[in-house]
């Protein structure tokens, strides 16, 4: 069985409808390919719900009251080592038209996301502290801190008996990275600003007293992921697998949502990596493609074609030179006539989970590698050779299908077509002098 009918069965089974699928990203850095990967197996998880007949919505959130704690290539570090520990929504932004830091990352990913045609809902963490919807979970972790610090012992991580599962936002210097919380009274935490917490910021030493509740701090990861499966009453979230490892937030996150918040992790399973080039990638290090380069090196069908054919749980690689764009468009053109063959293979349903429209799909394809070359041909009517090739006029479906690919073509031929598959026809006829034989002849 396809892969995300298999996890959708299982949702069904477990879970009651309406179906909430979650993905969650912090805005520290831009968004990289790997993330895409990630972002379209949850779409596909949330679409498939919705084609086994249920009601399901997909929620892309964004971790922006995360401290910043590190600085991504992009940013000029004289002007933003001074903002390094505070929470991201509260950074300024590097350009001007946008709220805050972690909102400039998240316009970027957006611009991606959109691009691929994926429109979900977009929950803030930091909304989730201001709103009040986070207090409740707030009381419980801080009451039950001694619980926490049991379960922290337990994956052999020791706190002090003054430690607390909480961060404030500093009252003098603003950073929440900073903070360490020694005392709950049932109203308010008293803090200490440090100034050797973490070495990626300095805390100013300021101490004081203040209420845990709308957005004055946040819970550290391990306890907020859980305290947010709660409150956004998850069904499904997977990640990267490097969340899922023993000893992992995963590990923490299932004990304390059952020990401390009384409920029980969403459905949810390891992703492995997605390679570029066979390497991964890295936001902090700016390393690899972008998630919006990504988003417009396939059309969103292929894209999506491209991630779901291979399981979650086996590595995906692309490589964006040579020929790998056209052999993923011949790939894509042997699943249609699986899918036109037998819509219920697994070929077939990556093709339904790929198109997500209930417009028909396209009979006919033009092979890619011939759009390519006949696009370079500047006298040449390719919808003519297409209907000649086809037999028939084209079905809208067709059409459309061959304008995207005449589009991505040109893209293809501009960026990763090796110099082998280019050639430029002579703009004019060179200037010879021809006898009038050789004139009648031509
Ligand atoms: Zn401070």
């Amino acid at each position: 069985m396809f892969w995300a009918d298999t996890i959708a069965n299982e949702i069904i089974t477990k879970r009651q409808a309406p179906y909430r699928v979650f993905d969650w990203w912090t805005p520290s850095g831009m968004p990289h390919a790997g993330h895409v990967r990630t972002l379209l197996i949850h779409n596909a998880i949330a679409y498939g719900l919705k084609l086994h007949g249920q009601a399901s919505t997909y929620f892309y959130g964004w971790d922006d009251m995360d401290p910043m704690d590190g600085l991504p290539p992009d940013l000029d570090a004289a002007t933003y080592n001074q903002y390094m520990g505070m929470p991201l929504y509260k950074v300024p932004a590097p350009k001007p038209g946008f709220a805050s830091l972690a909102d400039y990352y998240t316009a970027k990913y957006l611009e991606a996301i959109e691009t691929l045609e994926i429109y979900p809902e977009v929950p803030k963490t930091s909304e989730l502290y201001e709103s009040g919807q986070l207090n409740s979970m707030i009381a419980l972790a801080l009451d039950d801190a001694a619980k926490i610090r049991a379960i922290y012992a337990d994956f052999g991580v020791i706190h002090s008996s003054d430690w607390h599962p909480f961060q404030v936002v500093c009252d003098n210097c603003g950073k929440l990275g900073t903070t360490y919380v020694t005392d709950w009274d049932g109203e308010t935490v008293a803090y200490r600003c440090m100034p050797n917490l973490v070495t990626w910021a300095q805390g100013c030493g300021h101490e004081g007293r203040k209420s845990p509740y709308n957005g004055n701090g946040k819970l550290p990861w391990k306890v907020e992921w859980p305290a947010v499966w709660m409150v956004m009453e998850e069904d499904y979230e997977g990640g990267g697998k490097d969340h899922f490892t023993r000893n992992s937030s995963r590990d923490y996150g299932r004990r304390i949502v059952r020990d401390v918040f009384g409920g029980e992790e969403p459905i949810g399973y390891p992703h492995e990596f997605f390679l570029i080039g066979g390497k991964k990638m890295s936001s902090s290090k700016g390393l690899g493609l972008t998630a919006n380069d990504a988003a417009h090196i396939l059309p969103p069908r292929l894209m999506r074609f491209f991630v779901y054919r291979i399981s979650p749980q086996r590595q995906l690689n692309f490589t964006p030179e040579g020929d790998s764009i056209p052999l993923i468009f011949d790939e894509f053109d042997r699943a249609l006539t699986a899918y036109h063959t037998d819509p219920e293979s697994d070929l077939g349903r990556v093709v339904l989970y790929a198109h997500q429209s209930d417009s028909p799909l396209p009979q006919y394809t033009m092979r890619f590698s011939k759009v390519t070359f006949l696009i370079q041909m500047p006298h040449i009517n390719i919808r003519e050779i297409a209907v000649r090739e086809k037999g028939d006029a084209l079905t809208s479906a067709e059409d459309e299908e061959l304008a995207v690919r005449i589009e991505y073509a040109r893209r293809w031929l501009s960026t990763y077509a090796d110099e082998s598959a280019k050639f430029t026809l002579q703009p004019d006829m060179p200037t010879v002098t021809l006898t009038h034989e050789q004139a009648v002849y031509l």
